[in-house]
């Protein structure tokens, strides 16, 4: 009797193992799934009335929920929490419930923003090719914002083109047909008129009147014919391209790049 009585107890204890193990699974699936949500929720800024918060948390949660979730048990399962209350309550409400977790992922978005400005910053091969990719990444961290994780992985392997080649490939024989427009409109000018008339003047309003440039990687563009992105986007970058006469209001790279090490030395005084 006392054997059936134990067999049975063993029995029972191994379904509630099992019962357990089982919920536990399907919590961790279901917390898996907060997070997920919250990635994908484009008002978290304005939910957690945090832009560099909702950066924080997208990062983290962008480069695997599961990591984030055993890394950082305590955070993430405030944010879990914070997740599943937001569904069933007003904007403002779930900006109260926030305040109490947005310092942790504002300091989190500390963390990783050095973290990402001291790797872009030794990436000395990317530095040099200047592709326009890495260009807009210099544009995110010099803005204080944290790149995408994409981004930051394309700097752990070596540059593939450089800007100058993306350049010639955009701009094709333009100098030729420059140089030609350039002779042609000079030839026409009467002897007198060439002596205070330079080639370089017509030269500057060709380019004024034919080219755009990306605001980002500063990729020239043709403003007229087929390919022209006056309207649209830079397709290296996705910065925006602008009139040629306007190129003046970009900021440099190197511009930029002091920004970012001007940031971190505030942010991580060791870095000095
Ligand atoms: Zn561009």
């Amino acid at each position: 009797m006392a054997e059936l009585l134990s067999e049975r107890l063993d029995a029972q204890a191994e379904s509630e193992n099992w019962h357990t193990h089982h919920d536990a699974a399907a919590q961790r699936r279901a917390d898996l799934d907060v997070l997920r949500d919250l990635h994908s929720f484009t008002a978290l800024a304005d939910w957690l009335d945090s832009e560099p918060a909702a950066e924080a948390l997208r990062g983290m949660v962008g480069t695997g929920p599961a990591a984030f979730l055993d890394a950082e048990p305590d955070l993430a399962g405030q944010v879990i929490e914070w997740g599943r209350n937001r569904r069933r309550i007003h904007r403002s409400d779930a900006r109260r419930q926030a305040r109490p977790l947005v310092p942790g992922l504002q300091a989190r978005h500390t963390a990783l923003w050095a973290q990402q400005a001291r790797l872009l910053l030794s990436s000395y091969e990317h530095l040099e090719a200047a592709e326009p990719r890495l260009c807009r990444l210099i544009t995110s961290l010099a803005a204080g914002h944290l790149a995408e994780g994409a981004e930051i992985d394309a700097l752990h392997a070596a540059p593939t083109r450089t800007r100058q080649q993306l350049q010639r490939d955009a701009c094709g024989d333009y100098l030729a047909r420059r140089d030609a427009a350039v002779e042609a409109a000079w030839a026409a000018l009467a002897r007198r008129a060439r002596r205070h008339t330079g080639r370089e003047h017509f030269a500057t309003a060709y380019d004024d009147e034919h080219l755009i440039i990306c605001d980002t990687c500063q990729i020239i563009y043709l403003k007229v014919g087929p390919n022209t992105l006056r309207q649209d986007r830079c397709p290296h970058c996705g910065g925006t391209p602008i009139d040629w006469t306007d190129r003046d209001s970009i900021v440099p790279l190197t511009r930029r790049l002091d920004n970012i090490r001007q940031r971190l030395s505030e942010a991580d005084p060791e870095t000095r």
